[in-house]
């Protein structure tokens, strides 16, 4: 339990305050949504605030549409943060940082580090940075960046004169901002998930803290907004990881390292056969994103979730499972089982295979759990849409017969159409196999007597079926392939005598009769 000391620590000392602090640059990928999930859950234990701050610091990324998908996004999914941007502002508006950094937030941070030293202003254009890059490259440097070592040879406060630099600064000249990154120091630090992690200064670059236009990059925004909103667990996307040890630079030069939120990196979500990561190019037939998505950078459609006939809730619940568990085998959980169970600590290191199958599979347990009233209010749209104007109770019952091997609603349409539709074919193998003299016999002998009879309740129609099928002396089982297909056209399907109740006697014996003529 040592590993998680530092953790506990924290717990007790702070209000749990979480944010998810997408950018605008796309919409929303599935493993976007799991971060924001984690988050929410997270606050929702510990009794927190969740919050939505929206990065667009990177002015060149942006892409119009992409907040608001976010935003609905995380309401269709029911994970709806307690503050922040479409959520209402608390104490620490603005939530976007562009607007903040209108109100120079972050400029007072950046000179707090030129102050003390441990950041520096940097003049080198575009192209003398390409130079730089061509000669580390050529002296076989193996990552080549702007570094404790290369920095010697650039243009900045550190290798011009005061005198200079003032001059250049006076002058309006482009610069940026730099941290001064240590040449040879051990970072230590602790991730809930991954315990401590070691690395030695040499491999951190000197970030840019501050770009010429004044923006703040992702580094030193989210640092400064995690302090002043008072965050208290950072937990993001493993990509992060690996500027993780700039990050603890940057808290420990502002001096204020018991700001600092723990971190969390969540781990990857990985492809179907686990090789690399999952893409939203994903072609494993699933959405990757929770609503439609059109993107304007690839002109491409991205089908969603929601709109391919998914549950929020069962979407959620297959994401709290990849790479979460409960501890056991619990697999369906509603939203508050969720929030009870959840701990970071139980969020897995190793990444987490998308699985398909099971994706859908999630879907159709909660579609078995709800009640048929609650489906047909979904299926009854969908029915009008083909030209059949049902009544609700037509809907409910209608529901009931296909609702039972479907895994969406939008599955209901094709396993019953002909509730709705007479058929104008037959399923010709079955009549290969079952249709001969005797039980076209059979056929017409039950037509006559279902003709006469008034009660179309299926335990009538059942006992008449089968004494008919007695009278003649064939076996009951040996018809009733052959009878679905000349009520309905195809072999399989719900409980037939249910079928004729709903479509009533008059379509019924219309059905058999209209079977006898086409099958003479
Ligand atoms: N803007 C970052 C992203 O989109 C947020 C990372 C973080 O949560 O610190 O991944």
């Amino acid at each position: 339990m040592r590993k998680f000391a530092a953790y506990f620590y924290f717990m007790e000392n702070k209000r749990v305050r979480v944010r998810f602090a997408p950018s605008p640059t796309g919409g929303l990928h599935m493993g976007g949504v799991r971060v924001a999930l984690f988050n929410y859950l997270f606050a929702k234990k510990h009794g927190g605030d969740f919050i939505l701050r929206i990065e667009d610091t990177d002015q060149t990324r942006f892409v119009a549409g992409a907040e608001e998908y976010i935003i609905n996004s995380l309401k269709w999914c029911g994970i709806e943060p307690s503050e922040g941007v479409g959520f209402g502002d608390g104490k620490h508006a603005p939530y976007r940082q562009s607007e903040r950094k209108e109100l120079g937030i972050y400029k007072k941070y950046a000179d707090k580090l030129i102050e003390g030293g441990h950041a520096y202003y940097a003049f080198d254009t575009a192209e003398e940075l390409d130079e730089m890059r061509k000669r580390l490259e050529a002296a076989k440097v193996a990552a080549p960046q702007y570094n404790s070592v290369s920095r010697q040879n650039m243009r900045n406060s550190l290798t011009l004169s005061e005198d200079e630099v003032k001059k250049l600064l006076d002058a309006g000249t482009p610069h940026v901002i730099r941290l001064k990154v240590p040449r040879n120091e051990e970072i230590r630090f602790h991730d809930v998930i991954r315990g401590w992690v070691v690395v030695n200064s040499a491999q951190v670059d000197d970030k840019v803290l501050l770009k010429s236009d004044g923006m703040p990059t992702y580094h030193l925004a989210h640092i400064v907004d995690d302090i002043e909103m008072e965050i208290s667990h950072a937990m993001r996307g493993e990509e992060w990881l690996p500027s993780a040890p700039a990050h603890i630079l940057i808290y420990r030069y502002l001096g204020m390292e018991d700001k600092m939120p723990q971190l969390a990196h969540m781990p990857l979500i990985l492809k179907p056969d686990g090789n690399g990561k999952l893409s939203k190019r994903d072609k494993s037939g699933l959405p990757m994103f929770p609503l439609n998505w059109s993107d304007p950078r690839d002109n491409t459609d991205y089908v969603g979730y929601k709109e391919s006939g998914f549950f929020p809730d069962a979407f959620i619940n297959m994401l709290v499972l990849l790479g979460w568990n409960p501890g056991d085998n619990k697999e369906i959980m509603s939203k508050d089982e969720m929030i009870e169970l959840f701990s970071l600590e139980r969020i897995n290191k190793a990444g987490a295979k998308f699985d398909p199958e099971k994706t859908k599979w999630f879907n159709q347990q909660y579609l078995r759990k709800k009640s048929d009233e609650e489906l047909a209010k979904l299926f009854l749209p969908m029915i009008k849409e083909k030209g059949f104007d049902v009544s609700e109770a037509f809907a409910i019952k209608a529901t009931k017969l296909v609702r039972e091997k479907a895994h969406f609603v939008n599955e209901f349409w094709g396993f019953g159409s002909f509730l709705f539709i007479t058929p104008d074919s037959y399923d010709q193998d079955v009549l290969t196999k079952r249709l001969n003299e005797q039980t076209r016999n059979f056929v017409v002998e039950l037509t006559a007597v279902l003709t006469d009879q008034a009660d179309f309740s299926p335990a009538v129609t059942e006992a008449t079926f089968k004494a008919t099928a007695e009278k003649l002396g064939i076996g009951a089982g040996q018809v009733m392939q052959l009878f679905r297909v000349v009520v309905t056209g195809v072999g399989g399907g719900p409980n037939m005598f249910e079928i004729m109740e709903l479509i009533g006697k008059e379509e019924s014996i219309k059905r058999m009769n209209l079977f006898l003529e086409r099958n003479k």
